[in-house]
């Protein structure tokens, strides 16, 4: 640590990624990476990209992706929130909704990027711990107060919350965010999606990543779908200087 790190990194415990290693004889089960190659259509898509414009910036505002997943998702554009991976959609979250008064309740078994940005961003957070059978307490979650940020299926239990359950979640208190990281979901065949009830609930977000069942996960490409003004809200803390 240099004399100048700020203070307030004192406690923090820094995130430490899995091991890769640099062979790549091995497939890591537990980063979900897979040997599987994306879509055809992903490949084809890659061959056919202009390396010549490899020195330009993409869009910013990411038009053509965020058009195509709103299709995907039969959402409008402007509920969808694009990032580098849906660890900086994640932390761009954290950084616009939660800090020491908007304080948030997480597991104490969970993806482990939720303790070290609220470390980071000096957010109170709460760690709930799981059930003896390693479910999610649902009604600690809406007892606690707080904003709930939820992996469903939760990683690395792989245990899901019904969406039912989720849906008293956010009934409980409309001034609560529920945030709900989907990276597993399409690994979970008994249960839906969030995405839908963003219509219905203004203090959702669904968070999704293309790094483990897209197969994609060297292209780093996250994004959120959510009420327009949590992603209004989003974008002018992402652009924010
Ligand atoms: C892998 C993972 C992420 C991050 O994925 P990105 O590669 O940053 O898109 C987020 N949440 C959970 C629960 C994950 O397992």
């Amino acid at each position: 640590m240099s004399e100048f790190l700020c203070s307030r990194y004192d406690n923090l415990e820094p995130y430490v990624p899995g091991e890769q290693p640099k062979d790549k004889q091995y497939i890591k089960l537990n980063a979900n990476e897979t040997s599987m190659l994306p879509s055809p259509n992903i490949m084809k898509v890659l061959k056919s990209s202009r390396m010549d414009r490899l020195g330009f910036y993409g869009d910013p505002d990411a038009i053509e992706l965020r058009k195509a997943l709103a299709e995907r998702y039969d959402v409008d554009i402007d509920e969808v929130f694009v990032g580098n991976g849906s660890d900086a959609v994640l932390s761009v979250i954290f950084l616009a909704f939660f800090d020491d008064k908007e304080k948030i309740a997480f597991p104490d078994i969970t993806y482990g990027f939720y303790r070290t940005f609220s470390k980071s961003f000096a957010i109170d957070a709460m760690e709930m711990p799981l059930k003896d059978d390693f479910t999610v307490d649902v009604d600690g979650y809406i007892e606690s107060g707080r904003h709930i940020v939820l992996a469903n299926p939760n990683a690395p239990t792989g245990y899901s919350i019904p969406v039912s359950e989720i849906e008293r979640m956010l009934k409980s208190d409309s001034k609560r965010l529920v945030v709900i990281d989907e990276a597993y979901i399409d690994y979970d065949i008994e249960n839906e999606s969030c995405v839908p009830l963003i219509k219905k609930y203004k203090n959702l977000i669904v968070v999704h990543t293309m790094s483990k069942s897209r197969n994609l996960a060297g292209a780093h490409i996250g994004y959120c779908i959510a009420d327009k003004a949590l992603i209004e809200d989003l974008n002018g803390i992402k652009f924010a200087n």
